[in-house]
């Protein structure tokens, strides 16, 4: 039994993720995890909700709630969601918590007492009338470029141009429309990551085995134009881990926070911390290779966008603190997944968003379709037929169809219980070396998280339980020699079995429900093929269950479609 710490990219706090979030990050590590548990090995699997920074300001004070009510009340929404989808989070923390406030002061003060953190004196937009520094974001005015009336300090909405507030024309606070705006001095601390670039150069060269997404990313920050550059981390924010705090190596940072993408992956481990408070379990066995860690294999998951701040800014802060914290062994990075030719988008109401799509579908569903599409190599594309004929082809036809074909054929002919020993004849010893070859194929793509192969794999299992019955035909065979054909069926009742059990990291729900059918709760890997076809023993009862899965209509296919393509503007 190995050890193995899981992170996904913790999901920003200001509303509901869209598909492509979902299988960017919290889908595949869900797999993984699942797949390692089945496999017997010890598994934390940490996520939360990333709450501080501006747009969480923003997006409270637009839902007329207190930030820290707004955070609470979105963490609880985005929970029951990824509990919808089946997420098997050991923890689902929050950015926001004690201990993150205390872990990522003590990694800001040792890197301060390192030498890494130097502070840098600059201007920035003032708003005389209300008291404080304006972040981008709370600027607005008019596009120089375009005109539009309501471009934001950082960037204008209808013509997309990169801006600097300075550039505003007429620009006024977003928070009490104030035009009473100066640059004055502010003073910042940078994270001196160019210290950093040869120590962080080696490490990312070390990683043979990553995909060339990570570290391509990686050494484009490393080395493109001048190289990986020092960072700010303070902004001028009330909402956040505050920058200023006893036995803070700086003065003068009073009224500032960290930045969020300074505080954010560090409540990887924070949130382990939050566990243990509420279970008393010990989270340094995780994080501390002084403390046990030492034999942990930790693995993150993440879309491409996430790539630059884990391969160079969270390791910037763990190595950079001399401290023995468990450094990432493994970073899984995606492509983005677009929507029916073009992107998901929030404000437009384009494609289908996390809680949408539990009102149409259960998660099985698209889990089955986004993990067995996942944009690995390249960007990947939503389509309601491909989504419908997936569903309908792989789901209902192969695997739905086996366990309802079966289950019913023996509950007519001979009776709701496993009617005959398995009794490995030519075809079936046939079926058990493809399946054993199989299996292992399977299993390869799983340990290198190749999770479309994965899906590939698993599906040609569930044909070869499709191909043997057809072949076998036990209701042709129970005509002349009903031995023979109890046989067949208690070897496919078995089969249904291994299925549940392969399958469960993928599609959770329909696993369970072939396991409650089965009256089994033997959930362990098949490492024995020959035992495991035989788990269920002649005689053992079980009940036929509902469909596994139903077909989707045309005519739902061709409503989703229109109810999910958004505005057109
Ligand atoms: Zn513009």
């Amino acid at each position: 039994m190995a050890r193995h710490l899981i992170t996904s990219a913790i999901p920003y706090i200001n509303g509901i993720k869209h598909l492509g979030n979902l299988v960017g990050s919290q889908l595949p590590a869900d797999l993984y995890a699942r797949y390692l548990r089945g496999r017997g090995h010890e598994v934390m699997f940490i996520c939360a909700t990333d709450e501080h920074g501006t747009p969480a300001e923003l997006a409270a004070a637009k839902a007329g709630k207190p930030v820290a009510d707004y955070c609470a009340e979105m963490h609880d929404v985005q929970a029951e969601i990824a509990a919808g989808f089946r997420l098997s989070f050991d923890h689902f923390g929050r950015s926001s918590s004690p201990q993150n406030r205390v872990l990522t002061q003590h990694f800001a003060k040792v890197l301060g007492e390192q030498g890494l953190i130097r502070e840098v004196t600059e201007k920035q937009m003032y708003s005389v009338a209300d008291g404080r520094f304006l972040p981008d974001r709370y600027i607005e005015g008019t596009c120089p470029n375009c005109g539009y009336d309501s471009a934001r300090g950082d960037q204008c909405d209808n013509c997309t141009k990169q801006l600097d507030p300075v550039d505003l024309i007429n620009p006024r606070s977003v928070i009490s429309g104030s035009t009473d705006l100066e640059m004055r001095e502010t003073k910042h601390l940078f994270l001196r990551q160019s210290e950093m670039k040869d120590k962080l150069a080696a490490w990312i060269d070390s990683k043979t085995d990553w995909p060339v997404l990570t570290t391509s990313i990686a050494k484009k920050w490393l080395f493109d134009g001048d190289g990986l550059q020092d960072r700010g981390i303070t902004r001028d924010l009330s909402w956040g881990v505050p920058a200023q705090f006893d036995g803070a190596p700086w003065a003068g940072m009073d009224g500032k926070v960290f930045y969020v993408w300074f505080d954010a992956p560090i409540e990887y481990i924070a949130a382990t911390q939050e566990l243990s408070a509420q279970d008393g379990s010990d989270w340094a066995r995780w994080w501390r290779t002084d403390k046990g860690a030492a034999d942990v294999t930790y693995t993150q998951f993440m879309g491409k966008d996430n790539v630059p701040f884990h391969t160079l800014s969270f390791p910037s802060t763990i190595l950079g603190s001399a401290e023995p914290w468990k450094l990432v062994d493994y970073i899984k990075s995606f492509n983005y997944l677009n929507y029916d030719g073009g992107q998901f988008s929030t404000s437009r109401g384009r494609g289908v968003f996390m809680d949408q799509a539990l009102g149409i579908l259960p998660a099985d569903y698209w889990r089955w379709w986004l993990l067995s599409h996942a944009p690995e190599s390249a960007d990947s594309e939503f389509t309601w037929e491909n989504f419908q004929t997936s569903v309908n082809k792989d789901l209902a036809d192969v695997l739905g169809n086996l366990v309802s074909r079966v289950t019913k054929f023996c509950n007519t002919k001979f009776g709701a219980d496993v009617p005959g020993e398995v009794v490995l004849g030519a075809r079936e010893e046939a079926l058990m070396a493809q399946f054993r070859d199989g299996l292992a194929a399977y299993e390869k793509a799983m340990d290198a998280i190749q999770v479309r192969r994965s899906a590939e794999e698993l599906r040609a299992l569930w044909v070869l339980g499709n191909e043997y019955l057809q072949a076998a035909a036990p209701w042709s065979v129970v005509k002349t020699d009903e031995a023979a054909a109890r046989g067949i069926i208690a070897f496919a009742l078995n089969l249904i079995r291994l299925y549940a059990v392969l399958s469960r990291p993928f599609i959770p729900d329909a696993a369970q429900t072939i396991m409650t059918a089965l009256a089994c709760a033997d959930w362990s890997w098949p490492e024995d093929l020959d035992k495991a076809i035989r788990a269920l023993p002649a005689g053992h009862a079980f009940t036929v269950p509902e469909n596994l899965f139903r077909k989707i209509t045309d005519a739902e296919r061709e409503d989703w479609a229109t109810r999910f393509a958004g505005r057109r503007d």
